[in-house]
């Protein structure tokens, strides 16, 4: 559907519609205690998705056959520029709806979106990302998984690591290695994996912030249909790309819309509290992340308007990621001068709590995703049309090479 089939009436009565919903619903998770692991903060997330698909609001674009409101991008957008001015109530859902559930609308079969996409809308199933293994961060198409067919069935050997939300997830997208003996981009197909098999170990990674919210992924002779094989067998290079594009996009832009400040404001609280908001050193530091924020809004909504609905997001969603990571890095110092050594332990207290998190959280902003550095490439290569990097691997079988953990 275009963007502009909404009369002004149209508009102001969507609008309503989400502001009456979100005044009601949108009030905040309540804040989890000694749960490391989080999966009563999951739950709430469900719930309120829940209560979302209910109203007609989840998967505004996606079509009604597959769960969604099938709505326009103007509906969408109505609806991203009001859910930023409340609570974040759909945070842990970053992965599976901004990146696993347009994978699955785009490159799933007809049956696969029927099966899966409804669900995945509402939130009643959520899926994680399993691309990252030991030997294959950066450089994933190294990856070592593999994946080999066996009558009606693929079985999986291997193990993947920094799974988000592995634990709490119900299925995942898993890229691995159909044909060892084409280049390493070209012998790796892309798979729809339940997680509630038996034949994977899920393991917690302890966070230095206290958190345990990424896991390692063991995978034991796991028994999977056929057709859980996502596009194509062996073009699973060009859907992770795919993905991974969505995931900057995800990363970068946020779930909302039009133009948001949420750190500036913490930072003023923040400062406010602690009695430094008339030090002019912090409130130039605090401006300078508020024209951050706001110079970022303008680019993610750019960024929005550019994607063409059901269309994979180019190279320029690293623009935004980039960026996202370098506010991270500012915000990280600022906090720390007006928090002082309570940014890294101190007394209990929320805000120290919070500030606290953040801080110690704040260094995954430059690797997750991909790394900046990894960003400046694809930026220099595929945006500004600067020369690739040497590949020394090109054209040769990957069981020939050695890379990652590969040693025989
Ligand atoms: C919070 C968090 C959540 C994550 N969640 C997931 C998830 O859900 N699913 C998943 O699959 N993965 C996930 N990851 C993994 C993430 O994608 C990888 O950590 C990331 O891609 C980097 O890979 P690596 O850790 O193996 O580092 P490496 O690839 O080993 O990189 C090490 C260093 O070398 C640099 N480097 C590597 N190659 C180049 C190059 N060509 N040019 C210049 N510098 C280079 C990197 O920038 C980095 O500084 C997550 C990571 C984090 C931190």
């Amino acid at each position: 559907m275009s963007d502009d089939t909404l009369t002004e009436e149209e508009a102001t009565a969507f609008r309503a519609k989400v502001k009456a919903f979100l005044d009601e619903h949108a009030t905040g998770h309540n804040i989890v205690g000694a749960d490391p692991r989080d999966e009563q903060s999951m739950a709430q997330t469900k719930a309120y998705q829940a209560k979302v698909a209910e109203a007609g609001l989840a998967g505004l674009t996606y079509p009604t056959e597959y769960g969604g409101a099938g709505l326009t991008k103007a509906h969408d957008r109505i609806w991203r520029e009001e859910a930023g001015k409340y609570p974040d109530m759909s945070g842990a859902l970053t992965i599976s709806h901004g990146m696993c559930l347009p994978m699955m609308a785009e490159y799933g079969t007809h049956e696969q979106k029927q099966a899966y996409m409804a669900d995945m809308i509402s939130a009643k199933t959520v899926w994680c990302q399993m691309f990252s293994e030991p030997g294959a961060g950066s450089d994933v198409a190294s990856l070592q998984t593999r994946a080999e067919l066996d009558g009606d069935e693929w079985i999986i050997n291997g193990q993947k690591v920094w799974t988000t939300l592995a634990h709490v997830c119900d299925y995942g997208i898993l890229i691995a290695r159909t044909d060892p003996d084409q280049p390493k981009h070209a012998g790796i197909s892309m798979f729809a994996v339940d997680m509630s098999d038996p034949a994977i170990e899920i393991r917690a990674i302890n966070q230095i912030d206290g958190g345990q919210h990424f896991n390692e992924v063991f995978f034991t002779d796991l028994r999977i249909p056929k057709d859980s094989l996502i596009g194509d067998l062996n073009n699973g290079w060009r859907m992770a790309t795919a993905m991974l594009m969505y995931e900057r996009v995800a990363i970068g832009t946020g779930s909302t819309s039009g133009i948001s400040r949420p750190w500036s404001k913490r930072l003023i609280n923040h400062a406010t509290k602690t009695g430094v908001i008339e030090d002019p050193v912090v409130r130039q530091s605090i401006m300078k992340i508020y024209s951050e924020e706001t110079a970022k809004s303008l680019v993610s909504m750019r960024t929005r308007a550019e994607l063409k609905a059901g269309k994979t997001p180019g190279p320029g969603g690293s623009l935004g990621k980039l960026h996202g990571a370098k506010i991270m890095r500012s915000l990280r110092t600022v906090a720390g001068e007006i928090g002082g050594v309570a940014s890294i332990a101190g007394e209990e207290g929320y805000d120290d709590q919070l500030w606290r998190g953040f801080f110690l959280g704040s260094f995954s902003a430059n690797i997750a995703g991909g790394t900046d550095e990894i960003q400046k490439n694809i930026i220099g290569d595929r945006v500004l049309g600067l020369p690739r990097e040497p590949a020394v691997d090109k054209g040769v079988a990957f069981r020939e090479l050695r890379v990652g953990t590969q040693t025989d």
